[in-house]
């Protein structure tokens, strides 16, 4: 367990240890990068780098061990998603005046304090940064390095202006990170005070031999599938539902074959009427357009002569012959009615009325 686990932006990873190195490490952090692209896991790792009892050295380096006792302890907060919603459970089991004045958190160490966005809104409100401002200043207890991660940087005003605050009297020991998808969201005064650095996606090579070695169940052509996809964030890549994508790109394939190619009408009327009922058939519905709009995609890029583009891969001569017969302007009006499908499904319509209507309008030409 160390550095050498984590995967990609070698160069970056190079620049952060070696402050490390020299102790000049910066007090506010931005990372950056798309969803999946591991900011996550390397600022766990680097509070680890800052806080491991017995560090070690790789490639003359800092490094952390990932078995003593803050180590360990940092590490049980890796898998966000699902510390986040024993957080949210936690609080949805409270009183109605304690649920109001508990803000979520991520905590297994206590000298590093992990700031999700907060539901409904998913914004970081000003209460959860008074809760870093009250520990802020205090030397750590068990850390060498009070750790503090914001997971996200839609930030409501307040909130922002109180950080703003913090890193304007940048506190000894401690070290704040900030991940974000789209740093331009976070004020320019809060930029200027933190030092920037963006995980850049993976080349699809690169993605395509990861997965070899954490989902080998998968065969080289799924493999390539996922990498492109994913558009080079490994950690999405890793995690991709394949059964749930190849399951609605059917459907997706379906449909289209019946408008371009007039294809079998029964087998469409069985997928509209599978799209039924509840939040299930909704998350269903919406994985359906996913798809349906990453296949128009890639029907563009195969007419317009850039088929090195398309990221569904495996089924190409499909494609292909789907592209033969959908012009540019086909694909533009079906994308118009696809967005039309998704406004009626936000103001929330009978969801098989107005999948019918989209296979309609395709049918007739769009
Ligand atoms: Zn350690």
């Amino acid at each position: 367990m160390g550095f050498s686990d984590f995967h990609g932006n070698a160069e970056t990873v190079h620049r952060l240890r070696d402050m490390l190195a020299r102790e000049r490490f910066p007090h506010a952090v931005i990372l950056s990068g798309a969803r999946g692209s591991g900011k996550y896991t390397l600022a766990l790792m680097l509070a680890q780098a800052l806080n491991c009892l017995t560090p070690t050295e790789t490639d003359g380096l800092p490094d952390f061990c990932g078995q003593c006792a803050n180590c360990l302890r940092i590490a049980q907060a890796a898998d966000l998603d699902a510390r986040f919603a024993e957080a949210v459970e936690t609080r949805d089991g409270m009183r109605e005046t304690d649920k109001k004045d508990t803000r979520l958190f991520v905590q297994t160490h206590p000298d590093v304090l992990i700031i999700p966005p907060d539901p409904p809104q998913m914004m970081i409100k000003v209460d959860q940064v008074r809760r870093v401002i009250e520990t802020i200043y205090y030397r750590p207890s068990e850390a060498r390095e009070r750790v503090y991660i914001f997971t996200d940087s839609a930030f409501m005003k307040e909130a922002a202006n109180s950080l703003l605050k913090v890193l304007e009297e940048p506190p000894q020991f401690a070290t704040i990170f900030l991940l974000s998808e789209n740093p331009g969201e976070l004020l320019p005064t809060i930029r200027s005070r933190a030092a920037a650095f963006a995980l850049a996606a993976s080349p699809v090579e690169e993605v395509e031999r990861y997965l070899a070695k954490h989902r080998p169940e998968w065969k080289p052509q799924q493999r390539n599938l996922v990498a492109r996809l994913c558009e080079g964030a490994l950690g999405r890549a890793r995690g991709f539902d394949l059964d749930s994508y190849v399951a609605a790109r059917a459907d997706a394939l379906t449909m289209l074959n019946s408008a371009l190619l007039g294809g079998e009408h029964s087998a469409l009327f069985k997928i509209t009427e599978s799209y039924r009922a509840g939040a299930e058939g909704r998350q269903k519905t919406e994985h359906l357009l996913r798809t349906l709009y990453s296949l128009l995609r890639d029907l563009i890029f195969l007419n317009s002569g850039a088929p090195g583009l398309v990221h569904n891969t495996d089924i190409q001569s499909q494609l292909l012959r789907l592209a033969e017969v959908a012009d540019f302007d086909w694909i533009t009006a079906a994308s118009d009615r696809l967005a039309e499908v998704e406004r009626g499904m936000r103001r929330n319509l009978l969801r098989t009325l107005s999948l019918d209507a989209f296979e309609l309008a395709l049918e007739k030409g769009a």
